[in-house]
């Protein structure tokens, strides 16, 4: 089974459990499992408290490091369990949250110290015992709180029996979410067909629910997940009116209406199920409703999946201008079964195509072959193609709002093809084009703009435009719009002064950020912007 599957990381707080689980892990999937300590040891020949005594603990966590990066590379054991301190530096973290699947098992503080006394050989509580044992543990586990917090699951070892744990663990290892690290605000994104069920687990506890849909996708959709939801209790619906037009503050009026009808309180969960519309809304009201409850996002729409959905970009728009009003808020987890978007019109789900590209060309050229290589199923949703898009594109998206929350550069990066594609958008009343269609234009403006200042090599732009034609998505803008759209340049939040944050593609999977002057942009898009 471990064939295709990124390998299983086991980690979390010392005597948490995770070799014995990892022994229990490797007996259930039939797969060899290792101790990180011991290929530490099998690739220096030394003892690892020999190691830590002679070389300090920094050499030691680079040796581990080493051998970690061994293992995630697909050399020895797919299961492996890491010591405590293994994965506390981030950028090693989230490496492996990218390559494996990270599961942190957990145990109460005083549960902890006690199989720790027990177990014994634990340098940094050697000397210590009863309250003050406790106490360091406590400390420990508060200054690791978010470097532990960040995974693809939280498995509790006193819930159950070595085994229910064992299979609890095999069965995250399965389903191979993607996790979104942010401290304590981190979050997985479950991807199937058929998976809808996993969002009372991604809801978790809830003093009460709010569902939160539109009038198209309640009907369609509403009963799935309100009997998924039903075992945590009644379950309140606010339905909106559906669309853009509808992305407002009365919208989220609303739904805080609806919340306190409900008598939801500072423990109720909002679940968002919907286009990107009702999501953004969602998040808003939940991160409005006595100054923020928690949220989870399902996703019906191909958009809302790939880019909407992830990453706690939360609001509405006020007047004409888009996203004006929002907030950051993390959800509490996002569910996508590729199924609920079965029902998406046509139109919505190739325009969201243009974000998958975008995802391949930010960060994923095998995305991007593969959409090459297949654009026929992705177009006919067959459900494992869509799948492996869903995947793919949040894995990228994952990747970079990991290293940048809050836009404070890295993230970008994900506005590639945005600066035109807003104004193209915006020239076209939000009428002619979806937003989706204008990213599509917006990426061919990208990519010739890019080979025009001799950043995008041709043949790579030459490709971009070929597959987002292959996928029916516009390439071509008439001059007049390209006349209008650069008066818009920059009317967005991107920009600084005269000039404009442009994302420009170096190759397929490697985009870079410039800061562009606003009459360069205009004066090409004005002269029929051309590479
Ligand atoms: P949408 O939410 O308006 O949905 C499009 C239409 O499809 C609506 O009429 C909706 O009712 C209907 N629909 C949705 N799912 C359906 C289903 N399964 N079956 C039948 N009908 C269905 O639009 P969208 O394209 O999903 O999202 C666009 C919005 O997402 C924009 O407002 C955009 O700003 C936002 N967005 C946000 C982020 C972010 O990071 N927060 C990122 C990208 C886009």
């Amino acid at each position: 089974m471990a064939g295709a599957m990124r390998p299983l990381v086991l980690s979390g707080f010392m005597a948490a459990g995770k070799s014995t689980i990892g022994r229990r892990v490797g007996a259930l999937a039939g797969v060899d499992w290792v101790d990180l300590d011991r290929v530490v040891e099998a690739r220096t020949g030394r003892g690892v408290s020999d190691l830590f005594a002679a070389l300090g603990e920094a050499e030691f966590r680079r040796l581990e490091a080493e051998a970690l990066e061994s293992v995630l590379a697909g050399g020895g054991a797919p299961v492996v369990a890491v010591g405590g301190g293994a994965l506390l530096e981030r950028e090693r973290r989230l490496r492996a949250l990218e390559r494996a699947v990270v599961v942190t098992l957990v145990a109460r503080p005083e549960e902890l110290a006690r199989r720790a006394l027990r177990q014994g050989g634990r340098p940094l509580l050697a000397g210590a015992d009863g309250a003050e044992l406790e106490r360091r543990v406590r400390g420990l586990l508060e200054a690791r709180a978010e470097a532990y917090a960040e995974c693809h699951a939280t498995v509790d070892t006193e819930a159950g029996d070595e085994d229910a744990v064992a299979r609890e663990v095999v069965a995250v290892w399965r389903r191979a979410p993607i996790a979104v690290a942010a401290g304590g605000r981190s979050y997985a994104v479950e991807i199937g067909s058929g998976n809808v069920g996993r969002v009372a687990a991604a809801v978790g506890s809830a003093s009460r629910v709010l569902l939160v849909t539109d009038e198209h996708v309640g009907p369609l959709h509403a009963a799935a997940v309100g009997s998924a939801l039903c075992g945590l209790g009644p379950v309140a619906v606010v339905t909106l009116p559906a669309g853009e037009r509808e992305k407002r503050l009365e919208a989220v009026e609303r739904v805080l209406e609806g919340a306190l009808e409900a008598e939801c309180d500072r423990g109720s969960v909002f679940v968002g199920l919907g286009g990107g519309v009702v999501t953004d809304v969602c998040g808003f009201a939940a991160a409005c409703f006595f100054r923020g409850v928690a949220w989870v996002a399902v996703p019906t729409t191909l958009l809302a999946m790939v880019d909407a959905s992830v990453g706690g970009k939360t609001g509405v728009d006020v007047g004409r201008a888009k996203n004006a009003a929002g907030a950051f808020h993390q959800p509490r987890g996002v569910v996508c079964d590729v199924a609920l978007a079965r029902t998406e019109p046509e139109r919505g789900h190739r325009s969201a195509l243009a974000e998958v590209v975008k995802a391949a060309l930010v960060g994923d050229p095998a995305l991007f072959r593969l959409i090459e290589d297949e654009p026929e199923g992705i177009l006919a949703r067959e459900p494992e193609a869509v799948e492996a898009c869903v995947r793919r594109s949040v894995a990228v998206k994952a990747c970079v709002v990991s290293r940048d929350e809050r836009e404070g550069g890295l993230r970008a990066v994900l506005n590639l093809g945005h600066t035109v594609g807003h104004a193209l958008e915006a020239a076209g009343g939000y009428e002619r084009w979806t937003h989706g269609e204008a990213v599509a234009l917006g990426l061919v403006a990208a990519v010739r703009f890019g080979a025009a200042l001799g950043v995008t090599p041709r043949p790579v732009a030459a490709r971009v435009g070929e597959l987002l034609e292959r996928l029916g998505l516009p390439v071509r803008a008439e001059r007049e719009e390209l006349v209008a759209a650069a008066e818009l340049i920059g009317a967005d939040k991107k920009r600084a002064g005269s000039e404009v944050g442009m994302a420009l593609v170096e190759d397929v999977g490697r985009v870079v950020r410039r800061r562009v002057a606003l009459e360069e942009v205009r004066g090409w898009l004005r002269g029929g912007g051309e590479g």
